[in-house]
Order: structure tokens, then C-alpha cells, then sequence
């Protein structure tokens, strides 16, 4: 009994921790997003199921089949945990923590890992420009076939809506109830796995295969206060695709640039320069007035994005100081003056993860 409640004091205690920390830094503004409350006590069946271990014995077993975690014992896995198991063998990854957690009806073990990753630097010369949506999940610069959004959530609404029918006609606290429920959680499960797979897929295809990659900065939050668009819009899941690309880019060496959201990357021709006043989210086609030319919307835009980094990495100065040696400042004024409605003043900046002088030289650019 005393050893029960010592163990789980712990893992109160680093979960307490954790919250008052992230609590203190949003109260601070050290901390991005939305505020974080003060730390609540857990609720079972309101709280997530799910428990984090970071002391005592963690332990992948040689057989590769199981797992041991403190007070619980040993559990067998389902997936083998050869991977993990060979990376622990040879001294490359330290478990740091491990997680319960449970999903629908399936129970979860992630393991938080310190792995010793060997970051090759790049050799690949390719730059391209990805515009990423909601029709399609990316199109990319160099006219290969865009990559279509597996709309996960979409294709499963009807079966959610029979089912979450089903389970608001259940009597509260009956077996049915628990089973209807364990059923729209799956569903809910499988919309998330086939999202996940898909971002996944993507990402590591862009990042393996291109030196250079061009995205834009979108405002997904600003973006969801459509309604019409919001529900679409979370399905694609547009911020874990670019949090995948970033550490993804990472690890295999290419580069990440991420293009201020005031770039008309849309409303831009790609051939010319012109750049459209209005551009409807209707119009499916760019057509440019001034040169003629007709394009898929999203092609163009993923152009106007190649282009934009094609055109700095040519001239030579700016080449070298992008490598980060010799970072210039940004022309003062130009980087905080926010766009003006109406102006036709369109100041925009472009950061890259862990290049950060590429700012000042696209800025040269965009003046030619
Ligand atoms: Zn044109």
C-alpha cells in the first residue's frame, strides 16, 4: 500500500511539475499559443486515459515482444519493438520516459527517446516550392501530380453520425452504451490513422527527396474562423504537415523555407510577375491578364514560392551570407511594417530553419 502511493505520488509529481511550468510560462508570454490554465486534477472518464513513467525500471525485453514498465510488469506488444530494441543494443537511444495511453479500445506505450541521429548535410541542389491545401493536400513546383488529401474525417461523417446516434439513444451506464462508445471512438481512431499515414507519407517523401523546400507561412488559426471552411480545413491537418517537414528537413539534411503569409504567392503570375488584385477562392484556374498565361491556381502559387528562393540562391553575395556566417540585420523598417489594407504596399519576409540571413537577401529580391 505505502509503495502504491509513493509510486503514483511520482507520477503526480512530474506531471504536477510539467503543467505548473507550462502554466507559469504562458502566464509570462515564455510560452507560444493559447493560455494554459492552472493545473486541474484528472477525472476519470472526462480525462484522457493515460499515465507517463519516467523513473524506476522501463525496459524493452530481449525477446522484442515485450515491455516492462514499473508496477505494471511485463506487457506484450502487438508491434515487434525491434527497432527500438536495436538502437538500445548498440548504445545509440536512452528511453528517457515511457507513456500509457489509450485509443478507442486499444491501450498505447510510446517511449520518449534520446537517439543520436546522424544529421548528413545536404547534398541535394533541388529547390521546390510546395503550396499546400485543402483539394489538394500539396502541389509541388516541378508539375508532378499533386498529392490529394485523403479527407479522412470527411469519408467517415456519415458512419460518425449513425453511430453518435446510436449512442445518444443508450441508456446511461448500460454495457451497450460502453460498446456504441468504444465504436464511434475507433471511427474517430481510424480518421486520425489514415490522416496521420498520409502527412507522414508526404512529408518524408519531400524531405528525403529535395534539397530545398519553399512553403508558406499560413495563418491556420485566422483560417478557422471560417465556418464553411473550418471543418475541411482540420481534416487536411496543414499544421502538423509543416511541424513534420521541419523536423523532418532536420534530419535528412534539406532545407526548410518558410515564406512570410503576405507574399501574394496565389494572386502572383509566375511567368510575369503580375500580380493579381483579386483572386476569389473559386477560381481554380490563374489567369494572367498581362502575359496570357493559364495555370492550375495551386501550381502557381507553389512556383511563385520556387522562384522566390531560385532567384537568391543565383546571385552571389546573398548566397554567402545565407550560410549564417556573416547574418546581415533586415532594412530597418522594412521587416515590422505591417501591411497596410489597400496600400499596394506588400512588405513580406521569408525565415528558413536554421538559415536565418536568408531573410535580408529575399527582401533584396522581392525589390527587383
Ligand atoms: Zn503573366
Amino acid at each position: 500500500m505505502g509503495r502504491e502511493q509513493q509510486g503514483g505520488l511520482f507520477l503526480c509529481l512530474d506531471g504536477l511539475a510539467r503543467a505548473l511550468k507550462n502554466w507559469c510560462d504562458s502566464r509570462n508570454g515564455r510560452r507560444k499559443g493559447r493560455p494554459i490554465g492552472f493545473p486541474t486534477r484528472k477525472k476519470k472518464g472526462r480525462a484522457p486515459d493515460t499515465c507517463r513513467f519516467t523513473t524506476g525500471a522501463i525496459k524493452v525485453l530481449p525477446d522484442r515482444k515485450h515491455i516492462q514498465l514499473p508496477r505494471i510488469g511485463v506487457l506484450k506488444t502487438q508491434e515487434s519493438t525491434r527497432k527500438l530494441a536495436r538502437r538500445l543494443d548498440c548504445g545509440t537511444a536512452r528511453i528517457l520516459a515511457a507513456t500509457l495511453s489509450r485509443q478507442a479500445d486499444r491501450w498505447f506505450v510510446s517511449f520518449t527517446v534520446e537517439v543520436e541521429r546522424a544529421v548528413h548535410p545536404s547534398n541535394k541542389t533541388s529547390i521546390v516550392g510546395v503550396d499546400v491545401g485543402v483539394r489538394n493536400l500539396a502541389v509541388l513546383s516541378n508539375g508532378a501530380p499533386p498529392i490529394p488529401n485523403p479527407r479522412a474525417l470527411e469519408h467517415s461523417l456519415r458512419k460518425l453520425r449513425r453511430v453518435s446516434r446510436e449512442l445518444s439513444r443508450r441508456q446511461f451506464g448500460s454495457k451497450r452504451r460502453q460498446r456504441t462508445r468504444y465504436r464511434l471512438a475507433r471511427i474517430h481512431a481510424r480518421a486520425a490513422n489514415l490522416r496521420r499515414d498520409a502527412l507522414h507519407k508526404v512529408t518524408t517523401n519531400l524531405a528525403t527527396e529535395f534539397g530545398t523546400l519553399v512553403i508558406e507561412d499560413l495563418n491556420i488559426a485566422g483560417l478557422l474562423c471560417n465556418r464553411r471552411l473550418a471543418r475541411a480545413l482540420t481534416d487536411a491537418g496543414l499544421r502538423e504537415l509543416r511541424r513534420m517537414l521541419t523536423y523532418k528537413c532536420h534530419w535528412y539534411g534539406s532545407r526548410l523555407v518558410v515564406v512570410d503569409r503576405f507574399f501574394p504567392s496565389s494572386k502572383r503570375c509566375s511567368a510575369c510577375g503580375w500580380v493579381k488584385a483579386k483572386l476569389t477562392l473559386d477560381e481554380r484556374t490563374f489567369n494572367c491578364t498581362v502575359c496570357g498565361v493559364a495555370l492550375d491556381r495551386d501550381l502557381n502559387a507553389a512556383r511563385n514560392l520556387a522562384k522566390l528562393v531560385a532567384d537568391v540562391a543565383q546571385s552571389g553575395w546573398e548566397t554567402r551570407n545565407a550560410r549564417g556566417v556573416d547574418v546581415r540585420p533586415s532594412f530597418a523598417g522594412q521587416t515590422t511594417i505591417k501591411r497596410e489594407a489597400g496600400s499596394g504596399h506588400r512588405p513580406w519576409k521569408a525565415s528558413a530553419v536554421g538559415v536565418q540571413a536568408l531573410a535580408p537577401t529575399i527582401e533584396m529580391a522581392s525589390g527587383s
